[in-house]
């Protein structure tokens, strides 16, 4: 009989030594200080940047990003068990520098930006010193399927000229650029129709028209409504090649969801844990409320979930 197939989920000691690390930094620098957090602002300033430069000093920076933009340069299954415990905390992400949108968006500048761009925008981004947003999803059409955008740019000269309306834009308040998903060319196949182009923050025709309402927390920045209205940016603002928006948006997208979902199972861990100690502590008709069948069964059927979950990713 053949040898089973079986997927080695260990954890290498590289990266359990790592995980320790960014554990202990937590429990001595994050826990304690997430009473200060400031709805749509985060942590106050001088505080995060201190804590920042704490976390750049123990080599624990952007665990999404290659050593030579400051990162740590830990790969794919790296960044994901790092993200686990960063997710654990609300404000660790920005500390961490792994937070959406920005990292996302660092990625996708050293995939797709020029010298130029990196200069300008890749170099303070990864260094957490500006922040950015993402703008493709709009109210009109579909956010499952992109190929409906609707928000264009024209070339007129020397530049674009971008008119939209997009929603749902993490980070947007505060943000010093966005990366915009438009059409350029509206004859093209749906796939080939839209180009990503750097828009920062104060052009004239980038109107910011409200933070999206959100359970819970809207985050640093908000999910903002944003229109673009008779927007010009220089034609050399263009991300990567023109028609590549797709393909670019897939190069983004993908690792950020891996290190979505690794936050969001770090997220479910704690408050795991933390049911699991009130369930001991509270008494109910006599007895700690983790003596009762139902509320094993429902402790059982979240540790299982949160595990399938964490194995999914
Ligand atoms: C908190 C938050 C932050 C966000 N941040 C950003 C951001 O920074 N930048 C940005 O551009 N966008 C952002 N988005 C938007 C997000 O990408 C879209 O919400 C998402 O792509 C879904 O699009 P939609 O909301 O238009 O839903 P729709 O595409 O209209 O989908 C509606 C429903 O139909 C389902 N559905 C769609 N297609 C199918 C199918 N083929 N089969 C079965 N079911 C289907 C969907 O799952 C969904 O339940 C954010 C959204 C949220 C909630």
């Amino acid at each position: 009989m053949g040898k089973a197939l079986v997927i080695d989920f260990s954890i290498s000691p590289e990266f359990e030594e790592i995980r320790a690390r960014i554990t202990a930094f937590m429990e001595a620098h994050v826990y304690n200080n997430e009473g200060k957090l400031i709805e749509h602002e985060g942590l106050p300033g001088e505080l995060e940047y201190e804590l920042q430069q704490k976390v750049k000093q123990a080599g624990l920076w952007a665990p999404n990003l290659p050593r030579e933009w400051g990162g740590m340069g830990i790969g794919y299954v790296g960044q994901a068990l790092a993200n686990e415990i960063i997710g654990r905390s609300i404000i660790a992400p920005r500390l961490f520098g792994s937070a959406a949108p920005d990292a996302g968006n660092a990625e996708l500048l050293i995939v797709a930006a020029n010298a130029e761009q990196m200069q300008k925008y890749l170099r303070p981004l990864a260094a957490g010193e500006i922040r950015s947003c993402f703008a493709m999803t709009e109210p009109e059409v579909s956010g499952s399927d992109p190929t409906g955008l609707r928000t264009t740019a024209e070339r007129e000269g020397k530049e674009w000229l971008i008119n939209g309306h997009k929603w749902f834009i993490s980070g947007a308040i505060g943000a010093a650029f966005a990366i915009v998903m438009a059409v350029t060319d509206t004859s093209a196949e749906p796939r080939r129709r839209a180009s990503m182009i750097i828009v920062p923050a104060d052009t004239p025709g980038f109107k910011i028209v409200r933070a999206v309402g959100v359970m819970g927390s809207g985050g640093v920045g908000g999910h903002c409504e944003i229109r673009f209205e008779n927007c010009r940016v220089p034609l050399g603002n263009l991300l990567g090649k023109e028609g590549e928006g797709f393909r670019l948006a897939q190069a983004r997208l993908g690792p950020g969801r891996i290190q979505h979902c690794m936050r969001w199972v770090g997220t479910a861990q704690r408050s795991f844990e933390m049911m699991c100690r009130y369930s001991l502590r509270r008494q109910s008709f006599g007895e700690p409320l983790a003596s009762k069948q139902t509320v094993q069964n429902w402790i059982a059927d979240s540790a299982a979930e949160i595990n399938a979950a964490r194995l999914m990713t």
